[in-house]
């Protein structure tokens, strides 16, 4: 039996439909996943949808804001109804603010913390009833780099990923007595919409990312399937509460 098979597991992605998440979803439909595609914008979801059903992985679309409690439980429930279950979880969707921390608002403060980690938290608990029922699952969150350092312009990121490495273990320690494993991919810089826009108004920002980074390189969506098919998958089955780096090296050296 190969260990990283997922054929019949049936896998939700939060936003899916591009960059990182969409590099997760392709590795999860090669291993032989069933994808749930969730986020808001279904334009741009039916690309998405579309390129995966072309590998051959049956796949549907779900329109959700994680930010809303009731959006996370349809999600939860068009799940099981179209699929029949949910094996894996894969919290991704977020988005990202630079500012200094005495200019960031309380409103931007809040979307943060809402978007970053409570839609994490509302997603997991809508899979959950689910996942105990079948017998385990599998649930792996997005944090970042900012999850453990500090960033100078990204105090609200930084905290509400720090707070995804801390759901991580605290669900993991809840849960893993329903066979629900609960770890944590922490990407280095990558090459999305998210910083399309620093990349190229950020003076020497590219370059800079490239030089501290031992493999010389910015990271692409496809360089997280591997790690998330192993965590979605029986080959790590007795790992829980762990935080993973995909960086190329970037957080290793001073
Ligand atoms: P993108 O901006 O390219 O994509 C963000 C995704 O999240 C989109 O699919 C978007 O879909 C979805 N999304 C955002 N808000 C919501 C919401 N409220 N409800 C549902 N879906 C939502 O980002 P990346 O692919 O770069 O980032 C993916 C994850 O990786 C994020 O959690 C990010 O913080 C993390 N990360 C990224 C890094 C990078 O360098 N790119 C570095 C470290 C971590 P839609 O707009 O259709 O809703």
């Amino acid at each position: 039996m190969n260990p990283f098979d997922l054929t019949g597991r049936v896998a939700i992605v939060t936003g899916g439909n591009r960059g990182i998440g969409f590099g997760i979803a392709r590795g999860l439909a090669a291993a032989g996943a069933t994808l749930v595609i969730a986020a808001r914008d279904a334009a741009k979801a039916r690309d998405a949808v579309e390129a995966l059903r072309a590998t051959g992985a049956e796949t549907s679309f779900v329109e959700t804001d994680i930010v809303e409690q009731a959006s996370c439980q349809r999600l939860a429930e068009a799940a099981v109804e179209r699929h029949g279950r949910i094996d894996i979880l894969v919290n991704n969707a977020g988005r990202a603010l630079l500012k200094p921390p005495e200019d960031c608002t309380l409103d931007e403060w809040n979307a943060m913390l809402a978007g970053n980690l409570t839609g994490a938290f509302l997603c997991a608990q809508a899979v959950f009833p689910a996942m105990r029922d079948q017998g385990g699952g599998k649930i792996v969150n997005i944090g970042s780099l900012a999850s453990v350092l500090g960033s100078r312009l990204g105090t609200a990121y930084a905290a509400s990923k720090g707070g995804i490495l801390q759901l991580t273990r605290s669900l993991a320690v809840s849960w893993g007595v329903h066979r629900i494993q609960v770890n944590a991919i922490l990407p280095g810089y990558t090459n999305t919409d998210m910083t399309s826009m620093a990349r190229a108004t950020r003076q020497g920002f590219e370059e800079a990312v490239v030089a501290r980074t031992p493999l010389g390189r910015w990271g692409e969506p496809a360089d997280f399937a591997g790690l998330a098919v192993f965590l979605a998958s029986s080959a790590s089955d007795f790992i829980t509460g762990t935080g993973i780096p995909v960086d190329g090296g970037y957080s290793i050296q001073l």
